[in-house]
């Protein structure tokens, strides 16, 4: 089977870390019987980067690294993978599940004849086909498959595979012409615009999941509500232990009722059932109780604590590996001063 890594680089011309993990993927699956395996990088630098995987087994380094794909952008993306799908010949092509590729490689994969499967967690040989891997239906059912279609794009969750390693060296990479149109043109990249990393709430990459629940808003011991601290002690700990947010349902749901709730928290935020179920090695919930962030919103947490000041809460106990029972703001007051 002719596989196709496909990559692209990143501003300084690096290849970003979700590429060597396909990398690393393709270069196992290019063990099979007749396999052969071609690289192909998109962006700023190409050339260069090919230089620094050039160890990783490949038969052919295919480029475009033309001015043009200097900036991400819908329209050049899609014509140069298009390009170097059909430049390989290649009939299983993998690609990192990046920003970039997610948006560009449908319209890609289209315009070169192939099929495409996205969020795909492991691909592997077996008699002479490839069996892809990926979940459905928000993470409930997971599926193996496979297809006759040829070229099949497999877009890889990142995250999965240990980044590749090895030598550099030359790769002698073949640039390959892309003919783009003015029409490809007409969208220019002027910049980016982002929170400041400190305001953004949500990190994959954490090792914490911190899950907040519609305690931290409820009256407290001296029966009034103390939401301005729940924020600062939150996000407090947030900032101090790099952690991701979650929430549960009930707390981002109080925002939309107009009461007065963390000003921090979106659905985005939400975990469970209705929520997401992200993956991070550890968990620490407070003031939540429900069921579904627990079972299913931590589904993927590795290990989990929990601080409730019930200590009949039913699935805190069933599904956190310890169960702090006391008041969430003094252990997170106390937790806060220790990592200041
Ligand atoms: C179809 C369906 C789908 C749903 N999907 C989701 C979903 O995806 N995600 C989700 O989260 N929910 C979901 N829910 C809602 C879910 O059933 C619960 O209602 C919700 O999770 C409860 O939120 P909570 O635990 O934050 O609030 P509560 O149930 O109000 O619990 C608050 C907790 O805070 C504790 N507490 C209060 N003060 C303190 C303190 N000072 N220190 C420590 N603990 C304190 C209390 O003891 C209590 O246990 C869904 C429900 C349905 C019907």
């Amino acid at each position: 089977m002719k596989i196709l890594a496909l990559l692209h680089t990143q501003e300084d011309g690096s290849l970003p870390k979700a590429a060597l993990e396909v990398l690393a993927a393709a270069a196992a699956l290019k063990g099979q019987p007749g396999g052969s395996l071609a690289v192909g990088i998109i962006g700023q630098g190409a050339a260069g980067a090919a230089d620094t995987v050039a160890g990783c087994g490949a038969e052919r380094f295919l480029t475009v690294g033309a001015e043009t794909v200097a900036q991400p952008r819908y329209a050049t993306d899609t014509a140069a993978a298009a390009a170097l799908i059909k430049e390989s010949g290649a009939e299983l092509v993998v690609a990192p599940g990046t920003a970039r590729f997610a948006r560009c490689l449908p319209g890609a994969a289209h315009r070169a004849g192939a099929q495409i499967d996205t969020h795909i967690i492991s691909a592997r040989a077996e008699g002479g086909n490839v069996q892809a891997q990926r979940w459905f239906y928000r993470q409930r059912i997971l599926g193996s498959f496979s297809r006759a279609a040829r070229p099949w794009v497999l877009l890889a969750d990142t995250g999965l595979n240990a980044p590749w390693q090895g030598a550099a060296g030359a790769a002698g990479a073949k640039e390959i012409a892309v003919s783009f149109d003015d029409a490809d043109l007409r969208t220019s990249v002027i910049g980016t615009r982002a929170p400041a990393a400190a305001a953004q709430t949500i990190k994959p990459d954490a090792a914490l999941l911190f899950v907040a629940g519609a305690g931290w808003t409820k009256k407290q011991k001296d029966g009034q509500t103390h939401i301005a601290a729940a924020g600062a002690l939150i996000q407090g700990f947030l900032h101090k232990a790099n952690a991701s947010l979650g929430s549960s349902k009930s707390l981002v749901d109080l925002q939309s009722e107009g009461q007065e709730t963390l000003n921090f928290m979106t659905h985005m935020n939400q975990v469970g059932q209705t929520g997401s179920t992200p993956r991070h090695a550890k968990g620490l919930s407070t003031c939540c109780h429900g069921e579904e962030p627990h079972a299913v919103g931590w589904r993927f947490i590795n290990e989990r604590r929990a601080v409730n000041l019930d200590p009949n809460c039913g699935w805190a106990q069933g599904k956190a590996d310890v169960v702090y029972v006391g008041d969430a703001f003094e252990v997170m007051s106390k937790l806060n001063a220790l990592l200041s």
